[in-house]
């Protein structure tokens, strides 16, 4: 792991982000809970995305479907059959990993040596440096591209077929070893990531049930409830969000992949023949909702897929460049008919829209937007977390560790002091002010430690709003409001500060 992870992942635990799950007992690999600024962040992203899909859109509505569903639903949609990951076994360390994860890590490790190649020249040239032409002239540079272009398109060949021996040809050949250095593999086979557990009144296979591994089938069998409910003609979608759960073999990067996690998601439902628009709308409305947060465009890459799931007809992936590479954080997936469909088919219910104009039904086709909350959550941790020299001073070791949240995902949006904790008139002023904000927005009071203390923690969990209380402030009812990322400083009248606080928080 790289530094600038492990910081995040420790800042994470130091401030009440997220902690691991059942830590008195070592924890659970790949669960996590969320502390009591976590919680509130990502309430913040889900209602941030709620706004923009379902307030924003007078033709998206939301539900909240069970996590338990009927098990032909897992029959319907694939899952059974098709929701696999190739598994494999290293005979000395006995640790189980995914495949064609262990392969990506190895591109990943590749394209490492790229970047330190470019940047070294990069220092090298300073402003004349053309970084394109390096790449596509530096012989060493052109060489690990080849292994890397010759690699993905053997992988995802395998993915795609399902071959399994091509997977472990890959791993022997590149000779990839494991976290311990042990190169001995076992053949790669097929492992389900479903869940399942056992309804109590039903034995047997019967009775088995599943944790859904994913929230878009809760929506597919609602399709003709909400459309008649709602009386929506199409195109219309559907939002929900909700946990999923998936038995990920590998266990690793922190909150990236884990066994228990949330999802947003929304199923567009559309005509036939109107899927390649659709899906142009909404590769770029997401990617701008991503803009709108202050994620820089050079952190965000289109990334197609290149082997197709089985429902699918075009899917891309929205990427973030996570402290470890880019990665995917959205899939944008043309899903055509083939869940409706499939539904209809097993069940024996009709699932399809009448169109009042043409006077036909039809199966509708469908565009999905699917986002991992907690991998939202990762990347706007990771692009907040800074640590600089303190703005306005010139002494380089004066520096500051700073949480640069967009102010609207931000847990605490105001937080007031009194300049001294010792002096009665100041805290009772700082607490009248506190017990005023607090209505309005989250806001916390704080006088335990230095007024400089109380910034850097404030700091550290992305207030972007600090009020002061001094004694100027007994006189004449003003006080000073600190701004998180500028530092700078403006004196204001006491009534005027809610005003001001909740326009710069509003998205
Ligand atoms: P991956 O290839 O990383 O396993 P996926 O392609 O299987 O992901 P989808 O099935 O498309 O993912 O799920 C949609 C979104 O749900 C992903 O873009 C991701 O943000 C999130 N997601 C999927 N699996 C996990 C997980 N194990 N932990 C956290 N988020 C996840």
């Amino acid at each position: 792991q790289s530094d600038q992870f492990k910081k995040l992942v420790s800042h994470c635990k130091e401030y009440g982000f997220i902690y691991q799950s059942s830590e008195v007992y070592d924890g659970l690999a790949a669960v996590y809970d969320y502390g009591p600024y976590g919680v509130e962040l990502k309430n913040n992203i889900k209602e941030y995305w709620w706004k923009a899909m379902v307030q924003m859109h007078e033709n998206i509505v939301g539900i909240d479907a069970a996590i338990f569903m009927h098990p032909k639903t897992w029959k319907a949609s694939g899952h059974v059959d098709a929701f696999n990951d190739p598994l494999i076994d290293n005979l000395d360390s006995k640790k189980r990993y995914r495949a064609d994860v262990l392969i990506e890590e190895h591109i990943d490790k590749i394209e490492a040596k790229i970047t330190k190649e470019v940047t070294k020249a990069a220092k090298r040239f300073g402003d004349s440096f053309d970084e394109q032409q390096y790449r596509s002239t530096n012989g060493r540079v052109m060489g690990y591209q080849e292994q890397i272009d010759t690699i993905t398109k053997r992988l995802a060949q395998a993915m795609t077929d399902g071959n399994l021996e091509e997977l472990k040809n890959l791993i022997v050949e590149l000779e990839i070893a494991d976290d311990t250095g042990s190169r001995n593999w076992t053949d790669v086979r097929q492992f389900n990531l479903m869940f399942s557990t056992q309804l109590g009144n039903i034995a047997g296979e019967e009775g088995k049930l599943y944790l859904r591994p994913e929230t878009a089938q809760g929506i597919f069998v609602n399709f003709l409830n909400v459309q008649k409910t709602t009386r929506q003609k199409l195109p219309f979608g559907i939002a929900q969000i909700g946990k999923a759960f998936r038995n990920e073999i590998t266990a690793r990067q922190f909150i990236f992949r884990m066994r228990e996690f949330e999802q947003m998601e929304m199923q567009f439902f559309i005509p036939p023949g109107s899927q390649a628009d659709w899906y142009k709308y909404w590769k770029e409305a997401r990617m701008k909702w991503h803009l709108a947060l202050g994620t820089p465009q050079s952190k965000l890459r289109f990334h197609d897929h290149d082997n197709l799931a089985h429902y699918a007809d075009a899917a891309v992936d929205i990427q973030f460049e996570f402290p470890f590479g880019f990665k995917e954080l959205e899939g944008i997936h043309s899903r055509t008919d083939f869940d409706l469909g499939s539904h209809q088919e097993l069940s024996g219910k009709k699932l399809q829209y009448f169109d009042p104009e043409s006077k036909e039904s039809y199966v509708p086709y469908v565009l999905e937007t699917s986002i991992g909350c907690d991998r939202m959550f990762l990347a706007t941790m990771s692009n907040a977390l800074v640590e600089e020299q303190v703005p306005g001073q010139d002494d380089p070791n004066n520096t500051r560790e700073v949480l640069k949240l967009h102010p609207a995902l931000a847990p605490v949006k105001c937080a007031v002091f009194p300049l001294k904790r010792n002096d009665e008139r100041l805290v009772s002023k700082a607490k009248e002010i506190f017990n005023q904000l607090k209505f309005s927005f989250p806001t916390q009071y704080d006088d335990i430690g230095s007024i400089g203390k109380l910034y850097r923690r404030q700091d550290a969990i992305g207030t972007p709003y600090c009020i002061t209380v001094d004694f100027e402030s007994l006189d004449d009812n003003t006080v000073t409001i600190r701004e998180r990322d500028s530092l700078t400083q403006e004196r204001v009248p006491i009534e005027r500060v809610e005003q001001i606080v909740k326009e710069r928080i509003d998205m």
